[in-house]
């Protein structure tokens, strides 16, 4: 969730060139960017998986690159997570991990890019149902959405089980919320991470805070199976209680949280006898996600500000 002052301008950066060969280049950065990015390739992130199962954990695995140009990179991230995917089946992981992926990167924002993206994800999507497991749709700005729905819509023709994420600080989310909760979507609802105009979001953090209750509420009163994206303890405890009264047993939901933020609180939920699935992004690309998690909490600018200082 972006805050009041430096969230917005964070996120303004986290758009600008300059700023991301100034941000890759400092000394420090690397030792910031590692808590919330599990490494850079498929070998350094499977021991994590498999440490993460290891603790009654779950995990959804990003291939981090949203800023792609061309069609060739496209195909690259398509190939990116064949890749894992194809690990994930030889250490026999599929039941425990998932893909998340943005659309982006599959190539969405190119010309023909909902097609390209479509036809970009599809293999993925067939080859992670091949190994047991699933892949979410992730919500990019809100000019990505209608294109993202659709190719949800399209994929869960053949693949019912494919996610897809919702944005709490959007004003249409409580319908996307209302036509999603249906059979069995499986549906990840957050607070947003983008920096969006008032014309479509709320600017209010409480506002939005308030947004996510109403939104859980349908999806929990819903036949969907919702995924809470948060790490806020108030809503985690809202989560529980409308979980209860709408009847739903603990496996008929459940918790995701980030990699590298309220490490405990996973570990917390997952003992209760939830399923937590931790989001984990790795590759080398990771300047966009990493700026987003900079926006979200002024406390990591002033850690990432001395790590900076001090080199
Ligand atoms: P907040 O009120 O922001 O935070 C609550 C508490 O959590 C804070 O007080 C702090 O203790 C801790 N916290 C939160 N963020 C941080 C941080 N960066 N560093 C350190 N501590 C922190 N957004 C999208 O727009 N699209 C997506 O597809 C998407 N997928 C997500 C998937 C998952 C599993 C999660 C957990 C989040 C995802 N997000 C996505 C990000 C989301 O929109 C929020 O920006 C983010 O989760 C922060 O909101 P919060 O609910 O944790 O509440």
């Amino acid at each position: 969730m972006e805050v009041p002052v430096l969230g917005p301008v964070i996120l303004a950066a986290s758009r600008s060139d300059q700023m991301r060969r100034f941000v890759s280049a400092a000394p420090g950065t690397k030792q910031v960017v590692d808590r919330f990015i599990a490494g850079e390739t498929v070998d350094q992130v499977v021991p994590i998986v498999v440490d993460a199962a290891d603790k009654g954990l779950e995990v959804t695995l990003d291939v981090v690159g949203e800023d792609i140009t061309t069609r060739e990179q496209s195909h690259a991230a398509r190939d990116a997570y064949l890749e894992l995917i194809d690990r994930l089946k030889d250490l026999g992981l599929g039941t425990k991990a998932e893909m998340s992926v943005k659309l982006s990167m599959f190539g969405q924002a190119l010309e023909g890019g909902h097609e390209l993206a479509l036809a970009n994800v599809r293999p993925v999507v067939e080859a992670a149902a091949a190994i047991g497991t699933t892949v979410t749709l992730d919500a990019e700005d809100h000019t990505t959405l209608d294109s993202m729905f659709a190719i949800h819509e399209e994929l869960r023709k053949d693949f019912p089980q494919t996610g897809c994420v919702i944005q709490a600080y959007l004003f249409r989310t409580e319908d996307d919320a209302r036509r999603l909760a249906a059979n069995g979507s499986r549906v990840r609802i957050v607070k947003g991470a983008y920096k969006e105009p008032a014309s479509v979001a709320y600017q209010d953090k409480a506002e939005t805070d308030k947004a996510y209750v109403r939104i859980l509420k349908i999806l929990m009163e819903g036949s969907g199976y919702p995924m809470i994206g948060s790490h806020d303890p108030r809503l985690i405890a809202i989560t529980q209680e409308l979980a209860r009264r709408a009847g739903r047993k603990l496996d008929e939901y459940e918790f995701q949280m980030l990699y590298g933020i309220r490490s405990d609180e996973h570990l917390r939920l997952a003992a209760e006898g939830h399923r937590m699935r931790v989001y984990t992004a790795y590759g080398t690309d990771w300047y966009g996600y990493f700026m987003r998690r900079l926006a979200e909490k002024p406390a990591n600018l002033l850690f990432f500000g001395r790590s900076i200082l001090t080199k």
